[in-house]
């Protein structure tokens, strides 16, 4: 047998594959080159006529709808800036429903009729931009309504030119709606439910008196991107990553992360080279990256930028994965971001952090050192708590998708049961919260939130979990159940609604107890009494302990909390009557916006599943099978050659035999996985629980029968690369 196999042809490539070039000039200082591609603040400044600047500022600063008048001055300036820079198209960037982003270019330039061409840009083409974007998935809302949708700028995220083969396309961020104003994509309700959080924030610092000069409160996020880089030539010899982004084969190499000595080791020279040229391509993007480094797996890595307003960084989030994927290909390598692309190893989320920010750049999740910010920080902390208690359902529907199955409940991402992790100090502020400030002499300092004698909240409580699903970090909350493919804007939304509710409604209480002309002390007292009240209805969703063990399971039963196991489990909540009516109550979702989310997510599990077993399937029959017949001849050949010689060949019998074995258990689970997978009269959630319940388990088995056989067969005739390659050649 030669070794002619794709196998052996990726592997020769990928030992020889190197970094050929990088596009990035190198000459300028990093910080020099930050933001050269972004259409920011300062550009607008220099470039527009002051008043129409200062118009434009109160958009940007007031979150307030963008002025038409200006829009063609603004279009103007803003092609200019393009066209200078190479850029011959311009496109509304939008995030529909499949949780990527989608643009459609048009070029600036018109013939002129004479045989030249002008360029054009105007305000209304700047502002809105209407596309006939029926394929985009709308789970069902465009039925009803027309076929067409609309994009319109959204002044609050920087315009930026996206660097294409040889030149650039100059990216408006938009949101899509339908024609009667429906939301279509992730950012309409983003935006929404950050106006529905500023609004309720603003309540809760009237009321302590620390609103001065505040006009916003805005959610700040920052994500963790972890990903996996393997070799471009294994990727493309091996049909399941192409397709589905993961290995749907593929026998554990003998070496896996147990010496755990990939995590924060040095790292490999042409993976360097990739994120050096990432880094800066995200630097001219105006991405605030800030750290890069091995994760626990070979071949996985980590890269996380500063935190942003929840819309700046849902933008860019986008950028960054697209970026990954776009840089990698240069350097002959393939960035996955799917949540779990090597089973046995360690999976991939985005640990998506969130807080709280004035405008004047005051993180409200930060405990600071003043008596009274002390008690509202405890305010803003309980909001949190009381809302992921009464939505630890939805926070979980938010997450739920097929690639994030293989990881949740696994040893080592989150749990599926939403819980927060405190640490023990907040966990004791509470806890005698609790009990009642004025009985416990014992550590009195610390009770008497009013005294000045008060202790410090310690920015960071020391120790750190990582199996909670949601951890208070010091100064923000970390909810670490995002996979590592996923928009976070969905994730957001819905941590952004049910804490504007939670809010809302401890604003109601204050502002009742305190009564019409609250002082500081009526506040004072009606928020710690309100605090003792809502920490012991609420207390069941902390938890500080070990999230990975069987106790747990056990004590979450008993606490009542939900345990979702799958994204089949989870994603009906998204329509309890008390989601629909929270969504609807601030107004972020009507019932038709919210029914679609689902309906798109049971379609986008049903789909994605379905495309893994076909993939199974293919692979399967055409590769694994064929290989072990083969394996079978050689071997049932060397059985006969041996006899004919006159030589007794038992073992190679009995090798023989149990290879014929493997081969039938291979076709048995070809044949039960075809079965499951014909079930064609389902649809929607009745075809979910179907996959969920037959397919998901097949695919399983056929799994195991064709690792079986990979690690018995004959190495020339395998012809997938393996985990091993895949894992370890760079
Ligand atoms: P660690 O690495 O210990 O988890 P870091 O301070 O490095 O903590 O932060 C990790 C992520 O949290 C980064 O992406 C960072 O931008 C983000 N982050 C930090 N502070 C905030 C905040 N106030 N709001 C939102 N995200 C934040
Ligand atoms: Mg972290």
């Amino acid at each position: 047998m030669s070794h002619a196999t794709p196998r052996f042809a990726a592997l020769q490539a990928a030992a020889g594959a190197r970094t050929t070039h990088t596009r990035i000039d190198r000459d300028k200082p990093a910080a020099d080159v930050f933001g050269r591609l972004v259409f920011s603040e300062r550009v607008m400044q220099q470039r527009l006529p002051k008043e129409v600047h200062n118009r434009l500022l109160q958009t940007l600063r007031r979150f307030e709808p963008l002025d038409a008048a200006i829009a063609d001055t603004v279009a103007a300036a803003m092609k200019d800036w393009a066209i200078e820079r190479g850029a011959t198209h311009y496109t509304h960037w939008f995030q529909p429903l499949t949780g990527l982003t989608a643009e459609k270019h048009d070029s600036f330039i018109i013939p002129d009729g004479q045989g030249g061409a002008i360029t054009e840009f105007s305000g209304e083409k700047l502002i809105r931009g209407e596309s006939d974007a029926s394929s985009f998935p709308s789970g069902g809302l465009r039925a009803t309504f027309e076929a067409r949708g609309y994009t319109a700028w959204d002044a609050t995220s920087p315009p930026f030119l996206y660097p294409g083969a040889t030149g650039y396309t100059l990216c408006i961020p938009t949101v899509f709606v339908s024609w009667s104003g429906e939301a279509l994509d992730k950012k309409t309700p983003l935006l929404r439910s950050m106006q529905a959080l500023s609004t309720q924030a603003l309540r809760i610092l009237q009321l302590f008196g620390t609103d001065a000069g505040v006009s916003r409160v805005m959610a700040t996020v920052g994500a963790e991107q972890e990903y996996f880089l393997v070799d471009q030539n294994f990727f493309f010899a091996r049909p399941d990553l192409l397709t589905c982004d993961r290995t749907l084969f593929g026998a554990a190499p003998p070496k896996g992360q147990q010496l755990e000595d990939h995590y924060f080791g040095s790292i490999p020279q042409r993976v360097l080279a990739f994120m050096e040229d990432v880094d800066r391509e995200l630097y001219e993007l105006g991405v605030p990256v800030a750290t890069r480094h091995n994760e626990v797996s070979p071949g996985q890595f980590e890269i996380a930028p500063l935190f942003e307003n929840a819309n700046v960084s849902t933008d860019h989030q986008m950028l960054l994965m697209e970026t990954l994927k776009r840089v990698a290909a240069r350097h002959g390598l393939q960035a996955i971001l799917h949540e779990k692309p090597f089973a046995g190893m360690n999976g991939s989320g985005k640990h998506t952090n969130w807080s709280l920010s004035t405008d004047t750049g005051v993180n409200l999740l930060d405990p600071q050192d003043e008596t009274h910010t002390n008690l509202q920080f405890l305010v803003f902390c309980m909001a949190a708590l009381r809302a992921i208690d009464l939505h630890g359902d939805l926070l979980r529907a938010t997450v739920a998708r097929a690639g994030n199955d293989h990881r949740l409940g696994g040893q080592e991402a989150p749990p599926a049961i939403i819980s927060v992790f405190l640490g023990t100090m907040l966990t004791d502020i509470f806890e005698q919260i609790e009990q009642g400030t004025p009985t416990n002499t014992k550590r009195k300092d610390k009770l008497d939130l009013g005294a000045r004698t008060l202790p410090r909240l310690p920015r960071d409580s020391g120790d750190r979990n990582r199996t909670s699903p949601i951890a208070f970090t010091g100064n923000k909350f970390e909810f670490r159940s995002v996979g590592a493919s996923s928009s976070i804007a969905w994730p957001i939304t819905v941590l952004n609604t049910i804490v504007a509710e939670s809010l809302d409604d401890i604003a109601s209480s204050i502002e009742k107890a305190a009564g019409k002309r609250p002082t500081p002390a009526r506040v004072e007292s009606a928020a710690k009494a309100l605090l003792r009240k809502l920490i012991s209805q609420h207390k069941r969703i902390i938890f500080n302990g070990d999230g990975y063990s069987g106790e747990w399971l056990e004590e979450a039963q008993r606490r009542g909390l939900p345990n979702l196991r799958t994204a089949v489990d989870a994603l009906p909540r998204i329509l309890d009557r008390k989601s629909i009516s929270l969504f609807k109550k601030y107004e972020i979702l009507n019932k038709a916006e919210t029914e679609s989310r689902f309906n798109v997510y049971i379609e986008n599990y049903n789909t994605t599943v379905l495309i893994e077993a076909a993939t199974m399937l293919h692979v399967a029959r055409t590769m694994v099978l064929p290989a072990a017949l083969h394996h079978q001849t050689n071997l049932a050949e060397t059985v006969v050659a041996t006899q004919s010689a006159g030589f007794d060949c038992a073992d190679s019998e009995v090798v023989l035999k149990e290879h014929i074995q493997r081969v039938a258990d291979l076709c048995e689970a070809i044949e039960n996985l075809d079965k499951a997978v014909q079930n064609g009269d389902l649809s929607g959630l009745k075809h979910a629980r179907h996959i969920a319940r037959h397919v998901i388990d097949r695919m399983g088995v056929l799994r195991r029968a064709s690792d079986a056989i990979e690690t018995h067969i004959a190495d020339d005739l395998w012809p997938l690369p393996t985990y091993r390659e895949m894992l370890f050649v760079r």
